[in-house]
């Protein structure tokens, strides 16, 4: 299912990422580069990729939600989450700045560790800035879900997994995480595992 993607114990995954020189971004091999990495987001299928993730040590990440991804999600669930459609979307360096003082912890996994999700503090709201697919400047300040790819998708080009940030004692395989806490408001499963 994870065909293609890098697997934890990895160094590549371990490594900062180096960043993009802004004139290589038109070429046919970079441009390549993009196209793989959305296709092995989508075949995951994911909502958010980094170059590491495909054995490339470069600072780019793409991310997209689509409904389909959302469907085994209660009402509640996605709106605690405050996940929405994002349609296809190109950072490279990206910086990252949090927005605000708030915080939101949710189950978050990762297409290289797969099989496994815990709970993850993130902020609520960031803003990325970097170039986009064309190597143009670009900004953008988001809430929920995205943010939380975001900031899942920064740490990836800086060497860090969500299991270097997670609450330990929540992680789990996903059957059973999905078992015991799906369809339950956050502040449930907070209780339930004494956090
Ligand atoms: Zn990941």
């Amino acid at each position: 299912m994870e065909a293609g993607v890098v697997q934890v114990g990895a160094p590549v995954l371990r490594n900062k990422a180096e960043d993009v020189p802004p004139e290589t971004i038109p070429s046919a091999e970079f441009q390549a580069l993009l196209a793989k990495m959305i296709d092995t987001m989508r075949k995951a299928p994911g909502v958010g990729l980094a170059a590491p993730q495909i054995g490339v040590p470069m600072r780019v990440l793409v991310l997209e939600d689509r409904e389909e991804l959302m469907a085994s999600l209660s009402p509640l669930e996605k709106q605690e989450r405050e996940r929405v459609v994002v349609p296809v979307r190109v950072f490279i360096n990206p910086t990252l700045t949090p927005i605000g003082e708030e915080k939101v912890t949710f189950f978050e996994g990762c297409l290289s560790v797969a099989g496994y999700a815990g709970l993850v503090e993130r902020w609520r709201e960031v803003e990325v800035s970097g170039l986009d697919e064309k190597g143009q400047p670009v900004t953008w300040r988001v809430k929920g879900w995205p943010a939380r790819i975001l900031q899942h998708e920064v740490d990836h080009t800086n060497g860090t997994l969500y299991i270097d940030r997670m609450l330990t004692r929540s992680f789990g395989t996903l059957p059973q995480v999905k078992a015991r806490f799906g369809g339950k408001p956050i502040v449930d499963v907070r209780k339930e595992l004494g956090l």
